[in-house]
């Protein structure tokens, strides 16, 4: 019997349906059986029954641990945020490489898993006037999440081989960059087999730009994680592939629940129109995968769409001719076949 897992999928707006049908096609053909439970968080329903959509998605998602989330509609609320508040969603890790045979500007290879803190800096408050030509806004920094970020980015070096870096502006925001970057230092101490660097941050742009070899894992806080995720993207040739695992964590330091999405957001202007491109959800799914430990089989997942992509078997954004369903159905079968399993 194949192993059997239950996981939470967040129903979103635009190319949402498109992208859950890619992942449905592409789920039957593993090894593995997954039992999704859908919850429509799409603006119709949101506006329809408010809060208890909320109330519903958060009690799935605490009992499969592990959920999907397609792309929605921020219109009075942001779902993303919403759900990162009521889950404690306190750090993000975008994985982040070109991927060979996709055209970049950027002619090197990058492999960054970033690791960031989701919550504070400057993005909790935002800020107020002072006077008629003033402003202010409080920047936040928090041992818990930094913590938990760090154990996070180095157990991640410790599987994985592979170095952390650290990067703030500690010299300038000696309280707040001083805290994250002792707090990183303390569970670094923890963790002696991993390597660790500590970079300015403006330093670190210019370098994963120069040397991107000499950077895999980076912790970062918020707003610096922000800003770094979509350089590397646009480094990496594009936004529309990025995705994310947003976490929270026991106290033990284990994930407590963890929720996969694509970076992109709704793309109302192809919506319905086969083009979406399911990269990015594939990317988030492998990682959720990953995460309820079939790493083989997420392995497949993302080793299989990545190939695909690089013999020139791609969506129309990324110059090819095939539609979200027939990506969709060529990376199943792709996976089917590396794993043995009964394909679509
Ligand atoms: P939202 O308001 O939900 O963020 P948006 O259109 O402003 O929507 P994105 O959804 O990120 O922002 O889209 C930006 C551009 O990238 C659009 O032209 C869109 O069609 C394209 N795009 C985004 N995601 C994809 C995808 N998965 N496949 C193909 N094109 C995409």
């Amino acid at each position: 019997m194949r192993p059997s897992y239950t996981v939470t999928e967040l129903l979103g707006d635009g190319i949402g349906p498109e992208l859950s049908k890619a992942v449905h096609t592409l789920a039957d053909a593993l090894p593995i059986h997954l039992d999704f439970r859908p919850i429509d968080l799409s603006l119709e329903n949101r506006r329809a029954r408010g809060k208890a959509v909320y109330d519903e998605a958060v009690a799935s998602i605490v009992q499969t641990i592990v959920a999907l989330k397609h792309p929605t509609i921020t219109a009075e609320e942001s779902p993303n945020a919403v759900l990162r508040r009521r889950l404690d969603l306190s750090v993000i890790h975008r994985p982040v490489s070109t991927i060979p045979g996709v055209p970049t500007n950027f002619r090197r290879e990058l492999d960054l898993d970033i690791v960031r803190i989701a919550t504070g800096g400057t993005y909790d408050d935002p800020g107020r006037a002072i006077g008629e030509d003033g402003a202010v806004s409080l920047r936040i920094v928090e041992r818990r999440p930094v913590r938990e970020a760090a154990r996070y980015a180095f157990s991640l070096g410790r599987r994985t081989g592979k170095r952390v870096t650290s990067a703030s502006k500690y010299t300038i925001q000696k309280a707040t960059d001083g805290l994250f970057e002792a707090v990183a230092k303390e569970v670094a101490s923890q963790y002696p087999e991993v390597p660790h660097s500590v970079e300015l941050f403006d330093a670190l742009l210019g370098k994963v730009i120069m040397s991107p070899e000499k950077f895999q894992i980076v912790l970062v806080l918020n707003e610096y994680g922000d800003f770094l995720s979509d350089m590397a993207c646009g480094l990496a040739g594009s936004l529309g592939i990025g995705a994310s695992a947003n976490l929270a964590f026991d106290a033990s330091a284990v994930v407590r629940v963890a929720m996969y999405d694509a970076a992109h957001g709704t793309a109302p202007d192809i919506a319905g129109k086969g083009l979406a491109n399911p990269t990015a959800i594939f990317l988030a799914f492998a990682m959720l995968v990953g995460q309820l430990g079939e790493t083989e089989v997420a392995q497949a997942i993302k080793s299989s769409t990545l190939t695909l992509l690089g013999d020139g078997i791609r969506t129309r954004d990324l110059g090819g001719t095939e539609s979200t369903e027939s990506f969709a159905a060529a990376v199943a079968a792709e996976v089917a076949k590396r794993l043995g399993s009964s394909g679509v």
